[in-house]
């Protein structure tokens, strides 16, 4: 594996299953120190034991990212573990409800946006101006093709990933002439523990949305992360990047 992130610190949210994880696991093998953040304790930690016995360094830190005091005190645990940080994939997230906009609970509405996209700004507060003292850095937000297309009885996930692009564009604007390059990436349906509920007639629906003819595996997102995470995307910044099987294509 290429020695992308000799000597940098990575911090993942959302890392202790699917996407996250598989970003922490290829963080870890190009060489960084990985925070792996989760609010989920068992996810995070054996992420983290993945890491140590693939040789990697990688130390678990909780946090809910729906909360903006959690999220300063996970840049400080960074600092205090690592002294410094790098790298940043924003990626927690959930489903949210399921419904149409008239039926859907205000309260339902609300989780998601917190969880989804009032996380990205609150983990791009702290995390920016620690990143401005180290002299630059490179953050990822997980959006998703829904960032860019609706997607019936999903009004709060898609009004939250598109607010997600936005904030990410703002980034990238503000702080691009600082040294720091702010990207999101959005993925197709990806086969991860975030569609277990799905019933199969429902997964079988999903596919049929993406030309390629199958749902995108985690690792397949982990390394357009990596890329843009890497100094090979250095005049790649306030962009939205898909990996979805041609979804948004036709
Ligand atoms: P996943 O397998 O469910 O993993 C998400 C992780 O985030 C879980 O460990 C979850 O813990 C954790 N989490 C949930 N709420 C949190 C919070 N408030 N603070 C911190 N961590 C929290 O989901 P995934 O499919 O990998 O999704 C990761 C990201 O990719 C999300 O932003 C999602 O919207 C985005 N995405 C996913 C797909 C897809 O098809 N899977 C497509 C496009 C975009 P628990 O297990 O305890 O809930």
């Amino acid at each position: 594996m290429e020695q992308l992130f000799t000597g940098k610190v990575a911090l993942v949210t959302g890392a202790g299953s699917g996407i996250g994880e598989a970003v922490a696991v290829l963080y870890a093998a190009c060489g960084a120190k990985v925070i792996v953040s989760d609010v989920n304790e068992k996810g995070g930690n054996s992420t983290v034991e993945a890491i140590r016995k693939a040789g990697g360094d990688a130390q678990f830190e909780k946090c809910d990212v729906s909360r903006p005091a959690e999220c300063e005190q996970l840049v400080k645990a960074t600092l205090k573990h690592y002294g410094r940080l790098d790298i940043a994939c924003n990626n927690a997230g959930i489903g949210g409800e399921q419904n149409l906009i008239a039926d859907m609970s205000v309260e339902g509405f609300d989780k998601v946006i917190a969880v989804n996209l009032a996380s990205v700004f609150y983990c791009m507060k702290y995390q920016l101006p620690v990143m401005l003292k180290n002299g630059g850095g490179a953050i990822v937000n997980m959006a998703s093709i829904l960032g860019q297309v609706g997607f019936a009885h999903s009004a709060g996930y898609v009004a939250a990933k598109h607010g997600v692009v936005g904030l990410t564009q703002n980034a990238g604007i503000e702080y691009s002439s600082q040294g720091i390059r702010v990207n999101a990436v959005g993925p197709g349906f990806i086969d991860t523990p975030l569609l277990k509920e799905a019933p199969p007639e429902m997964k079988a629906a999903l596919v049929s949305k993406h030309p390629i003819g199958r749902l995108g595996r985690s690792e397949e997102v982990a390394e357009l992360v990596i890329w843009l995470s890497s100094d090979k995307a250095s005049f790649v910044t306030g962009a939205y990047y898909p990996v979805d099987g041609a979804y948004l294509a036709p």
